[in-house]
Order: C-alpha cells, then sequence, then structure tokens
C-alpha cells in the first residue's frame, strides 16, 4: 500500500517526515494600448480619494487573457497531497492561468489566477522579475496578485524553501519554467487587449457543494460569533462581469471557498480539478466552437477561504465499515486515520469532480447573466513585505502576544480526511507523541523551548524556523495586500484561511476601508493561495483544538490576529489616503544556492523488439456509440522528452469531414472527454493509453485518435530526442438507434 502522507497543501510535513524518516517509515509529506488613446497610467502610488459615480465614467481599461501553464506530465510529483508514489503519468485536463488588468486610467491592476496548488514566493518573485524585463515598473509587487485555484493535481517544484523542495524532488526548472512563462505568457495577452469596458458584480449562494472538514474546530470559535451565521462553510459565489462598451462579455473572475480537491491522492493525471473544470465549462460555453484553452472570453474561478473546506460532500466515512469516523480526530475504530476517508457526490473521483465543477460554473454563469450592478469608482491597491515571525499583537487593552518561527505540530502529519496520512498520528493532538518526537530529536533537532512555548498548545513535529540546511524551510517574509476595484476589495491572503478566519479578515477590511464613511457598499472577497505559500491560517479558538489546520498554522496561535492588525494597517492607508507612507517592509529572499534537486534526469527510452514509437499495441474496437469509452494504447517515449509542452497537445480525437476529405481535431489532451495515461513499465519501456468517453452529443462520423511524443534514443555523447506520432485504426460511432 502507497505511503499516503498527510494532506493537503504542503502537506508536506509528511514529506519531511519522509526525507528525514524514509528508512525508518519504510511503509510508513498597459502601455501600448495607453499610448493608442493617449491615456497615461500612474505608475507610482500617488493615491486618489475613493469616489462613486453613478456610473464609470470614463470606463474603465479591461484586459483578459489567457496561457496555457502545464508543465512536463510525467515523474513530476503533483503538489498536494504530499504523497512520494503519486507522481504525474499523463494528463486529464490542462493547467492555465487567467490574467485580468483593470485601469482606471490612474492606477491599474493585474488579478492572476492560475490553476496550480498555490503560488509560492519563487513563482511569484520569477514571475515579477519576468514582467520587470518586460514591462519596466508597470507590474510590481503592490499592483500584481497571483492566487492559486489550489488543484492538487498540477507538478510540484517550484518553491524554493526546504520543507517543500523535499516534497516536491527539488526545485524543478523544468516545472517552474512553464509555470513562469505560462502565467506571463496570460498577462501578456491581457495587456495587448486592453480596451474600454465596464465590470458588474453579483453575488449569490451555492449548497451543496461544500462541507466543514474540521467542524469540531469551527465549534470551538465563540458562540455568538457562530450564530451570526447560518453555516459552518462560506456559500458565497461572488462574480465580476467584465464587458466592453457594447455590452458584449469578454471575461468573468469568480470566487469561491472550496478546496480543489475532488481529485484524490489515487489520481496521477495532471488535472485542473473541480475549479479548473468550471472554467473550462464556462470558456466552452462562452467560446462557442473553440478547442479547450482558445477562444477570447476568459472565466476565472479563483480560490478563497477555503482552508477547511471540503468538496467531499459525502462526508468522512471509515472505508472498512461505512460508518461516520470519530468526530474530533478523524479516525476509524480499526485502521485509525488512514482509513477515514471523505468522498462523494458522485461515484468515483472523476464524477464528483464533474459534479462540483459544474455546480460552481452553473451559479457563476447564473451571476454572471443576472449581475447589473455596476463597479464603479477608483482603483487602490497596498502591499506590505511583513517578517510574520516577530509580529506583536494587542490581545487585550493590557496584554500584547507575538507571532512564532514556523512550526508545525503533530497533526499535520495525520493529514485531513481529503486525503489522510499513512502514520499512527490523528488529528487534534495536543499532546506530542515520545516514539516519534525521539525521532525527530535525533534527526532533525529538538525544538527550542522558547518556539515550544510560543505556539502551545502545539506540539511540535517539525520546528521549520529552527532548520536552516540547506535552506530555510520556511518563509520568515510574506507579502500582505490589498487591491481595491471601485467597489469591490480583493484581498489576497498567503494561504489557507478557513472558513470563519476569512470572515474576521474581511470585516477587519471593511470596518477599515468604511471608517471615514467611504467605500460605502462594498464587496469584500479573500483570494486565497496567493503570493506565498504559508499552509493554513486558523481563528485563535479553532488553533486551540490542534486538527490538521491548526497543527499547520506555523506562525503561531496568534498568526491570525497579526494578519488583520496587517491588513487593517493596509485598508487605514487606503482610506486615509496614505499608502504612500506604508513602509515596503523586509524584501523576500531569492535563493541562487543551494536549491535542492532530487529528479532523476530522464533516461533512454525503450520499445517491444520489432516495433516503433507511435506504434498501436491495443487497438480500438471498429465501431462504438455515444457513452462509450474508446481506448488505445501506444508505444510511447517519457513525456518529459516532450519539453515544453505548452499550447500543444498529446493526443487528438479527430473526425473525418466528408466534404472537404480531411481530418478535423475535435478533442485535444486539454479536453474533459479525454484521459491521456503515460505508463511507465520495465526496460525503459512505456506506453500511453489514451481515452476518448465519447459525449451523448457527438456526431456519428468516422473517427481516429492520435498520439504525439518524442523519445530518447540515446544520452551519450550529445542526448538524441526523435518526434514520433502514432495514429489508431479508423473506428465508427454510431447513433445510438442503430442499436434500438
Ligand atoms: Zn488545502
Amino acid at each position: 500500500m502507497g505511503r499516503r502522507k498527510s494532506v493537503c497543501c504542503g502537506c508536506s510535513a509528511l514529506e519531511v517526515t519522509l526525507a528525514f524518516l524514509f528508512v525508518i517509515m519504510t511503509g510508513v509529506c498597459v502601455t501600448l494600448v495607453a499610448m493608442m488613446f493617449n491615456w497615461k497610467t500612474d505608475t507610482t502610488d500617488t493615491a486618489v480619494g475613493p469616489c462613486c459615480p453613478e456610473s464609470q465614467d470614463p470606463p474603465y481599461l479591461i484586459g483578459v487573457g489567457r496561457a496555457d501553464c502545464t508543465g512536463p506530465p510525467a515523474e513530476i510529483p503533483l503538489m498536494g497531497y504530499a504523497n512520494p508514489q503519486q507522481t504525474a503519468a499523463g494528463i486529464h485536463t490542462r493547467l492555465y492561468s487567467r490574467a485580468f488588468i483593470i485601469d482606471d486610467r490612474r492606477r491599474r491592476v493585474l488579478f492572476v489566477t492560475a490553476d496550480v496548488g498555490m503560488i509560492s514566493q519563487r513563482l511569484r518573485l520569477e514571475v515579477l522579475q519576468a514582467l520587470q524585463v518586460k514591462y519596466g515598473d508597470l507590474y510590481r509587487q503592490d499592483n500584481v496578485v497571483l492566487s492559486g485555484t489550489h488543484t492538487h493535481s498540477g507538478p510540484a517544484g517550484y518553491f524554493q524553501y526546504t520543507l517543500f523542495m523535499i516534497t516536491s524532488k527539488g526545485y524543478i526548472k523544468s516545472s517552474i519554467e512553464p509555470l513562469v512563462n505560462g502565467i506571463v505568457k496570460s498577462i501578456d495577452r491581457a495587456h495587448s487587449n486592453m480596451k474600454p469596458g465596464r465590470i458588474y458584480r453579483s453575488t449569490g449562494e451555492l449548497g451543496d457543494s461544500s462541507l466543514n472538514r474540521s467542524p469540531h474546530s469551527y465549534l470551538n470559535n465563540p458562540e455568538d460569533e457562530r450564530h451570526r451565521y447560518k453555516q459552518n462553510t462560506d456559500k458565497q459565489v461572488t462574480v465580476l462581469k467584465f464587458t466592453d462598451l457594447d455590452g458584449d462579455g469578454i471575461g468573468m473572475l469568480s470566487w469561491f471557498a472550496v478546496h480543489a480537491v475532488s481529485m484524490n491522492y489515487t489520481n496521477r493525471m495532471v488535472s485542473s480539478d473541480n475549479m479548473g473544470y468550471a472554467s473550462y465549462l464556462m470558456e466552452q460555453d462562452k467560446n462557442p466552437g473553440e478547442l479547450p484553452g482558445q477562444g477570447g472570453f476568459v472565466a476565472g474561478f479563483s480560490s478563497s477561504n477555503l482552508g477547511d473546506v471540503s468538496p467531499n460532500t459525502k462526508g468522512p466515512h471509515c472505508v472498512n465499515t461505512g460508518l461516520p469516523c470519530d468526530y474530533l480526530n478523524s479516525s476509524c475504530p480499526v485502521g485509525g486515520t488512514k482509513l477515514c476517508k471523505a468522498f462523494g457526490p458522485g461515484e468515483d473521483m472523476f464524477d464528483s469532480t464533474r459534479i462540483i465543477g459544474h455546480n460552481i460554473y452553473r451559479k457563476a454563469k447564473e451571476l454572471y447573466g443576472s449581475a447589473v450592478e455596476e463597479v464603479t469608482g477608483f482603483l487602490h491597491f497596498a502591499h506590505q513585505w511583513v517578517n510574520m515571525t516577530d509580529v506583536t499583537v494587542q490581545i487585550n487593552s493590557t496584554h500584547t502576544a507575538t507571532t512564532c518561527k514556523p512550526a508545525l505540530g503533530h497533526s499535520f502529519a495525520a493529514g485531513t480526511t481529503d486525503g489522510g496520512g499513512d502514520l499512527n498520528f490523528t488529528q487534534g493532538a495536543v499532546e506530542g507523541d515520545p516514539f516519534w518526537d525521539g525521532i525527530r530529536d535525533a534527526l532533525v533537532g529538538k525544538p527550542s523551548n522558547q518556539t515550544q512555548a510560543c505556539h502551545h498548545p502545539k506540539p511540535i513535529l517539525f520546528s521549520t524556523g529552527e532548520m536552516n540546511k540547506p535552506l530555510p524551510w520556511h518563509p520568515e517574509v510574506v507579502d500582505v495586500q490589498i487591491i481595491i476595484l471601485g467597489s469591490v476589495a480583493v484581498v489576497p491572503v498567503p494561504g489557507e484561511m478557513t472558513t470563519m478566519s476569512g470572515r474576521r479578515l474581511r470585516e477587519a477590511v471593511r470596518q477599515e476601508l468604511q471608517s471615514d464613511g467611504a467605500f460605502r457598499d462594498l464587496e469584500v472577497v479573500i483570494a486565497g493561495l496567493s503570493n506565498i505559500y504559508t499552509h493554513y491560517i486558523t481563528t485563535y479558538e479553532e488553533y486551540q483544538v490542534q486538527r490538521y489546520e491548526g497543527a499547520s498554522t506555523i506562525y503561531g496561535p496568534h498568526t491570525l490576529s497579526a494578519y488583520l492588525q496587517k491588513y487593517r494597517g493596509l485598508a487605514r492607508a487606503i482610506a486615509q489616503d496614505r499608502v504612500s507612507e506604508l513602509p515596503v517592509g523586509p524584501q523576500p529572499p531569492f535563493f541562487q544556492n543551494n536549491l535542492i534537486s532530487l529528479l532523476a534526469a530522464a533516461g533512454v527510452d525503450g520499445k517491444p523488439e520489432n516495433s516503433s514509437f507511435g506504434d498501436v499495441l491495443d487497438q480500438v474496437l471498429p465501431v462504438y456509440r455515444q457513452g462509450d469509452v474508446v481506448s488505445v494504447t501506444f508505444v510511447a517515449g517519457n513525456p518529459r522528452h516532450s519539453g515544453d509542452m505548452r499550447d500543444k497537445t498529446f493526443v487528438t480525437v479527430e473526425i473525418y469531414d466528408n466534404r472537404t476529405n480531411t481530418w478535423e481535431v475535435v478533442y485535444t489532451d486539454a479536453s474533459w472527454e479525454t484521459r491521456f495515461h503515460w505508463l511507465k513499465g520495465s526496460n525503459r519501456q512505456s506506453n500511453s493509453t489514451v481515452e476518448w468517453h465519447i459525449p451523448p452529443a457527438a456526431p456519428s462520423g468516422s473517427y481516429r485518435i492520435r498520439h504525439f511524443g518524442h523519445y530518447m534514443l540515446r544520452r551519450f555523447p550529445q542526448p538524441i530526442i526523435n518526434p514520433y506520432e502514432g495514429v489508431s485504426d479508423v473506428f465508427e460511432v454510431a447513433a445510438s438507434f442503430y442499436y434500438q
């Protein structure tokens, strides 16, 4: 049985365990457009007071862009569940970066939502460096937000802190480059198509698509606070509709709080999960006739305060008995934590992804269709770098407390019911375990008394703030930022805020912004997994319970209080027109040396005797009907040899056009209906199996499936890599009525 390590999101602690305890545990973490229109964009932050005209006049300049950011779909760990066995082996759906640029002719903001587990500090710094080279000071740390959808099925390897590098098989150039280049390309596209337009906002609620996975922690929040809310997760979907001056839609940006973990730890294909599927559906809808990833309409579905929010709506059950798991610890009487898993709502993970993604899409589309409330007013933004390890917070009129050097608690290693640890850790641990503490002390060192006291009641598993080799294990400097689009405030958070943490933050920001009577009727949204990843942010009360989220709140019990203080400061500065007085804060490091690389080079490809790369090993059937699954297997090379495959495809499904006597591509590896599995065998041989799940609406006709790849013929004296392609026999999709 695989070593299912902990958990979601950076769950890496387990991986730490992986690295250090591996032996022990065997079996056991605008310039052009502005010029055209002769408009100037002030790139400094000379503040302009808020203003609220009835309609935005002159209109905003708006640009939207999308680009493929899919990395190598082979051998690289998928970023999320921190399971070393869960390496990429094909493509379910491609990953995209979606960029939205808004300019009020005084200032400009750029919001990117990308199909990645989270934005890492390294990824952000590399993107900002690339933007600096291309655009000078137009796009900077203060007016650019990068947010991740939190899919757990994208290639890892884009981190510079040791904990994450260990879980990612290091800092992987071939993995981070497509991400950086894809994100920048989406920005280039948005930048080059900016035009005057309008923004409308709309908010509604979506039920049946999310569940609190740590209700016990939530219940520890004050009763009077809980009574202000009907639910223990946020159900709101907020939509921004972007149109040109003719009223034609050009894009949509939305926020909803749910983990993108419908695809579970057993998945091996690169996938954008439920949030990506919502984007996919909306874009297919608004770009009729286009292949996935094509077409001008861009639909971003951004993450929010999803820290304790699961999409697995059937809830956690013991897989051996079918009974609900223990409430506090999420464990089973027989089998412990590892057998407590949450599933649903579908029959399998693909079905669950489809249902949750479709629900989010359907709600957003409805809100998009009914959005009539125009967003008006100036743009504002404020940003600071903060050293989160020594923020002093006022906890009452007489006492202060401080944040801590980063550390992860024991429950971190337990994982969550969305993907659990395999060791004997359980959630809700407030006492250490002598066995594991002993191993930790011997291998990575005992936490200092000061750090232990600071994190109380967290029993520390890894005192990452005291581990600096070969590079610091966790970041100290963190981005805090707010951007305001007239009547919408977007609050990017550097991690995963729980439901109640997000509510407190939204309220604090709203309060400060409205304190001087400005920004009335403000919509405040949280953009999750933004700019840098620091795991979870629970409330002080949730922290006391020390479930996974509390154990993963790395700067200690007062982490949220510190953030509330910092974000209040930003909001106040905006409200009082004093952003330029905010200290920039300490620059984050950009490590040049000691980045780890643990990924072995992709080797020479082998093939069966008397065969060629691209030959068919398992052929299609002659006839199918709608609803069937076509499958064909090819002799393949390692997809890593194909290099940067952005905007390309490993797979096409083609229909024969009798009028033109040509083959027309109707699906690619980006399509929901196709699955590209890459299977590594023995003797350096590998196969590609392509599945096409024929949709009910597929026209009858003659089809074929093609597969494209590269193989390495030899490595020395210099590598020779050749392209290959394979094609299936022609098969018919016959109308169902032939069979009735
Ligand atoms: Zn998460």
